[in-house]
């Protein structure tokens, strides 16, 4: 089998890899599908470098087989259909004693702090695993793993029905925060830069406007006569974005941070005051995120064909990770480990 292997310095190598007989409590997946994510380009450009053991495996939106079962793991079997949530949390520390098992403070990230899932086959805890029903493609399959932050993501904002919602930043995951918010009867409006992004999503149904051409605290005081937002999610990781968000929100409206900020950015408390605004962070996902996840992308209620832009195969991992680097026309890659 092969491997996608990052050497560091911004190179991929594929080659032959050898495969890991899973252990006591360990699964081995034959890996279909894995999407590159923001993170990986991240991981690409030299972030968290001291985190990554060279050459490293990354990837962690797959979907794939069972290829063998080790010692102990009940339920599952050869040719099963499953994705995996990759996160390993020990299990002791004060946050997985509180229940918060999914921001352990000894957080193993599978496809950072382990090797992922861009090779053929891929071995895992089973307490990781989430079987993807049959109406579920396994290209589908592999958006289940964006989709979870997105539901955890609008589960930690409390949107509601009726709510009105603003999203900043358009790419995957700000897409599908508008997406799974629209399903809990939210109305939704997203700001984001890239034309390509902004016309995808106008196509799916997403009120979109480009921030720079349109001022967006007055179209949402127009829009909710004059109240404001009753929920903000900052998705661009921009300082334009952090400035923005503070000046959405109604009375006692909630802000959600999802993205990442290398650097702490300037945040406005005077209007956390003025308006007792609620300020909440939201980190990946809980078991019940994912298997909302698998609910929406199975039932048909998320557009997912229409998000993946290009399936590459393993040998052009270096060439979706340079495509991702351009922007532009791109929303979701997904690699097929199998080719
Ligand atoms: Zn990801
Ligand atoms: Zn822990």
């Amino acid at each position: 089998m092969r491997a996608a292997f990052f050497e560091g310095n911004q190179t991929i190598a594929v080659g032959p890899c050898v495969p890991v007989e899973p252990g006591p409590g360990e699964v081995q997946i034959q890996v279909a599908y894995c999407g590159i994510c923001g993170t990986d380009l991240h991981l690409f450009h030299g972030a968290m470098a001291h985190r990554l053991h060279l050459p490293h495996v990354m990837g962690h939106e797959m979907s794939g087989t069972i290829a063998a079962v080790g010692p102990g793991v009940d339920g599952y079997q050869p040719g099963d259909r499953v994705t995996v949530r990759p996160l390993d949390p020990c299990g002791a520390c004060p946050a997985c004693r509180a229940g918060h098992r999914h921001i352990c403070q000894n957080l193993k990230f599978i496809g950072i702090d382990t090797p992922g899932a861009l090779q053929g086959l891929w071995t895992v805890p089973a307490h990781t695993l989430h079987r993807l029903p049959v109406s579920l493609s396994l290209e589908q399959g592999a958006m289940v793993e964006p989709i979870a932050v997105a539901c955890h993501d609008v589960r930690m904002g409390e949107v509601e029905a009726g709510d009105y919602a603003v999203v900043i930043g358009g790419g995957p995951i700000g897409v599908l925060i508008s997406l799974v918010a629209q399903t809990r009867g939210a109305r939704v409006l997203m700001a984001e830069v890239n034309p390509f992004r902004l016309r995808l999503a106008r196509d799916l149904g997403i009120a979109a406007v480009n921030p720079a051409e349109a001022d967006l605290v007055a179209l949402v005081n127009e829009r909710t006569g004059g109240a404001g937002a009753d929920v903000v999610f900052e998705v661009s990781g921009s300082a334009a974005g952090v400035e923005t968000m503070t000046r959405l929100p109604r009375t006692r409206g909630r802000i959600v941070v999802v993205a990442i900020f290398g650097e702490a950015p300037k945040v406005d408390l005077f209007r956390f005051f003025w308006r007792e605004l609620r300020l909440t962070g939201a980190r990946v996902y809980e078991p019940e995120d994912f298997e909302a996840a698998i609910g929406l992308a199975s039932n048909g209620q998320l557009p997912l064909e229409r998000l993946i832009t290009m399936v590459v195969p393993l040998d052009r991992l270096g060439d979706g990770l340079r495509q991702l680097e351009r922007g532009g026309d791109v929303m979701k890659i997904l690699v097929n480990c199998a080719e």
